[in-house]
């Protein structure tokens, strides 16, 4: 247990666990980085210009890498920004709630309130923008997406936003709405912080991704955001150049200094992304972890969920004991099992188990099993 290569599972919601290769690895890298060929350049990545060869290279392969795993199309840029997700919640409509201007030069953006994160993006946006609440699942207590069919989307709006899965409710879009079906013009924007590269993205239906990478790409410091190029160049005069999508694609993410040891440590999990077997593997693995966990808790007399089963998210699981006055026994006998971080957020409650790509099998195999096991010793 004193040794610094073992360390029991972490659940944290984010900043959230990394491969414990990709660590190593970049542990091993840090004095003195090596290329490809394994030449060490005499510095690590932090001391780097961003405008040298080394890191020149380091960014061209975390971006061919990313665009490969995520098969975004060549029409799709990705930008490596900061600021996080909830920066995002501005910069999206700085840049794109003016692709359809109102009778007052303004822009009108529709939100699908399905949790914390969306109700944020949508008060945030008011401020650029005539928002909108086209749907939402609050007087549910976020346990549901609302029906496609009850939308009420603006015919004038620049896009529709939705936050695909919501990391503090444990709400997830098994599948994306496809707008064009629905017969809206409008654009899909998509905040998938917490669940992006954990399964495939059917780009035909969006038409700008972001996502803080602090979740399942990395450690903070990065926010990703993948565009459709014929959305750059519509950004209000208002708008930070540093934000300016169409900015940051025309000096490839380095308009100003890009938060480079984060783009490497994101590159390092791009490639072990890759020795799993890409999104797919990624996706197979994340469906059976979830299953696991969430049918020991509905198998349960102990444990509940509140969320409706066609939108439970597979990342992050939030589950209650009915008897509350165990929660702080539950969480210290976790502790003692190496199960650390499974305090549920503070408007939610209860516990919450965050499963990104990074968590094995067997971590989720060691939280049911000590689920079990306190459920027969408190139960
Ligand atoms: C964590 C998170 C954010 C906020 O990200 P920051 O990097 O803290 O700004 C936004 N949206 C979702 C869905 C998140 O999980």
């Amino acid at each position: 247990m004193n040794s610094v290569l073992h360390r029991p599972y972490n659940f944290s919601a984010g900043p959230a666990a990394m491969p414990q290769e990709v660590l190593a690895q970049a542990a091993e890298e840090m004095l003195n980085w090596p290329d490809a060929n394994g030449k060490r350049c005499g510095m690590g990545v932090m001391e780097m210009s961003h405008r040298g060869k080394e890191f020149l290279f380091i960014y061209t392969q975390a971006e061919a890498d990313l665009r490969e795993l995520l098969a975004v199309p060549a029409h799709f840029k990705i930008l490596f920004m900061q600021g996080g997700g909830l920066a995002e919640n501005a910069i999206v409509p700085l840049n794109i709630s003016a692709l359809k201007k109102d009778a007052d030069g303004g822009g009108t953006a529709d939100f699908v309130v399905t949790g914390s994160w969306s109700e944020k993006s949508f008060a945030e946006a008011g401020k650029y923008c005539h928002a909108h609440v086209a749907a939402s699942g609050k007087a549910d207590g976020f346990t549901s997406i609302p029906d496609a069919g009850s939308w009420q989307l603006n015919a004038n709006a620049s896009y529709v936003h939705i936050c695909s899965n919501e990391t503090i409710n444990g709400v997830e879009y098994h599948e994306l709405p496809d707008l064009k079906a629905m017969g809206s013009k409008a654009e899909l924007v998509i905040d998938f912080s917490s669940h992006v590269a954990s399964r495939g993205v059917d780009w035909s239906r969006v038409g700008l991704a972001f996502g803080g990478a602090q979740k399942n790409l990395g450690p903070a410091g990065l926010t990703l955001v993948v565009v459709r190029e014929d959305l750059l160049g519509h950004a209000l005069s208002i708008c930070p150049s540093a934000f300016n999508y169409q900015t940051v694609a025309k000096n490839e993410s380095m308009y100003n200094t890009p938060p480079t040891y984060s783009i490497y440590m994101a590159g390092l999990i791009f490639r072990w992304l890759k020795r799993q077997g890409g999104i797919s593997a990624m996706e197979a693995a994340n469906t059976a972890k979830a299953e696991l966990l969430y049918r020991t808790i509905d198998d349960s007399g102990m444990y509940f969920n509140k969320v409706q089963s066609n939108c439970r998210s597979r990342m992050n699981v939030p589950f209650f004991l009915r008897n509350e006055a165990l929660n702080d026994a539950f969480l210290s006998g976790a502790k003692d099992a190496g199960l650390l971080q499974l305090k549920g957020h503070k408007s939610v409650g209860g516990m919450r188990a965050s499963i990104y790509n990074a968590m094995p099998l067997a971590g989720v195999q060691a939280l049911t099993a000590y689920m079990q096991e306190f459920e027969r010793t408190h139960g």
